[in-house]
């Protein structure tokens, strides 16, 4: 989905102006930050368009410079062509026998004041409404609902504030063609092989809307004014100050830094003692120190996304020649030898004699490219069959997710109480608030 850039409150931007009201003025003044990564998920959209529209498959763009801004377009490669076409290959399931708009223009400012924005499927199906959103990214994975509370596993879920936007324009705009009671909103996110659906009655939508269109006013009043910035208006938290282009300079994110690096330094105490007073003290210790470490856990989201952001306004200032006290540019580690022509090396090889075996390196197909021979046609559906048994996976390794995240928790025993021979020993230790 895209917006045009005078959407001053964005739909993308929901996250951040819902809650954070003065990160409207602090953005104003940030250069438009759009890259490489940007471009080429502009682009991917753009194919993605096209064939739904021209009922065509993305390889058919492969190789083709599509435009992306002014004087500006990035080439379709195949990354692009399997991305687009996985969800392309969802989005006409998803809408065979029912109506697909796509890149729909939305007006959405009966909600958000001056706020458009566009869909890039609208799937009309009976009395639901579907919105469905390509990300091409591969950074951060995106979900198409929120836990209200993330630490809680039974937190209601409400939907994400952007898809909620769009839905919200749609019902305005196709009302006429229907009596809608559902909203289904979808993300698709085929490089990071994620697909993530969120339902709600229509009532549970407009609830929201109506809380962004109070949160919308709040952050409205800072738009083209010379309103005094509020300092409680500038609210950290990892959600809004994830993509916020004032991360690097903005002092309610720099303060939250600080207050939570300083009151973590008396939890990072409690592991700095010796072994010995560990030892001693791990019973007394271990609920304290569970409920420092998610207090830890809960703040370095932000408190490495602000490092990033920092970092990263550092380097462009000495990109740009400017000085910054301390710090300087240096030569990265060079990268890996290539041949600067491989057609040349490769006759100069041929010359030398060598045998093809030790000219070039054949590696068997992955499994992942034999269902792309399939997919093509190269393979049939019984030779495919043959196939899949012979293909293994292993386990993700384990990673610490929140409370909320929609996974299973992995359940494993603690292990066996090392100290159950040691009452007396326990019951003498000093207590937690003794070490504290
Ligand atoms: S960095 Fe965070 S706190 Fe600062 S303006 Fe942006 S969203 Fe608000």
């Amino acid at each position: 989905m895209s917006e045009p850039s005078h959407a001053r409150l964005s739909p993308s931007g929901a996250d951040r102006w819902s809650v954070c009201f003065g990160s409207v003025v602090l953005e104003a003044s940030q250069p438009d930050n759009s890259n490489e990564h940007s471009d080429w998920g502009t682009a991917c959209h753009a194919v993605s368009a096209m064939c739904l529209t021209e009922k065509t498959d993305a390889l058919a763009y492969l190789g083709r410079r599509i435009d992306v801004a002014p004087h500006r377009t990035v080439e379709c490669d195949r990354e692009m062509c399997e991305t687009a076409q996985t969800y392309v290959d969802y989005i006409r399931e998803a809408s065979t026998g029912a109506q697909l708009l796509v890149e729909q223009r939305l007006d959405i400012s009966h909600v958000v004041p001056e706020c458009f924005g566009t869909s890039d499927a609208v799937i009309i199906r009976d009395d639901e409404l579907h919105i469905a959103d390509l990300k091409g990214g591969r950074g951060v994975q995106v979900f198409a609902s929120y836990a209200v509370d993330p630490s809680d596993p039974n937190s209601p879920r409400k939907p994400n504030k952007q898809m909620a936007l769009y839905a919200l324009g749609a019902l305005r705009a196709f009302e006429i063609l229907g009596d809608f009671k559902r909203v289904r909103m979808t993300i698709s996110q085929p490089r990071l092989n994620h697909l993530d659906e969120w339902d709600c009655s229509v009532e549970d939508l407009l609830a929201t809307g109506e809380e962004l269109r109070q949160a919308a006013e709040r952050a409205y009043a800072y738009v083209d004014s010379t309103t005094t910035l509020v300092e409680s208006d500038l609210v950290p938290g990892d959600k809004q100050c994830k993509f916020c282009k004032a991360k690097a300079t903005c002092p309610g994110l720099a303060r939250r830094v600080q207050d939570e690096v300083g009151s973590d330094f008396d939890n990072i105490a409690t592991f700095a003692q010796s072994d010995e007073q560990k030892a001693m003290s791990l019973k007394a210790y271990t609920p304290k120190t569970a409920e420092a470490l998610s207090k830890a856990m809960k703040a370095i989201d932000l408190i490495e996304s602000w490092c990033k952001s920092v970092r990263g306004a550092v380097e462009i200032e000495l990109l740009a020649g400017r000085e910054v006290p301390g710090y300087k540019l240096v030569q990265g580690r060079k990268g890996a030898r290539s041949w600067n022509s491989e057609h040349e090396a490769e006759t100069v090889l041929k010359a030398m004699r060598l045998k093809v075996e030790e000219m070039y390196q054949f590696k068997l197909i992955t499994p992942p490219a034999a269902e792309k021979l399939k997919k093509a046609g190269r393979l049939g559906d019984r030779q495919w069959a043959k196939l899949q048994p012979m293909i293994g996976q292993s386990e993700g390794g384990k990673s610490v997710a929140p409370a909320s995240d929609p996974r299973d928790a992995i359940v494993i025993s603690p292990p066996a109480d090392d100290f159950s021979d040691e009452t007396n020993a326990a019951a003498t230790a000093p207590t937690g608030e003794e070490f504290a």
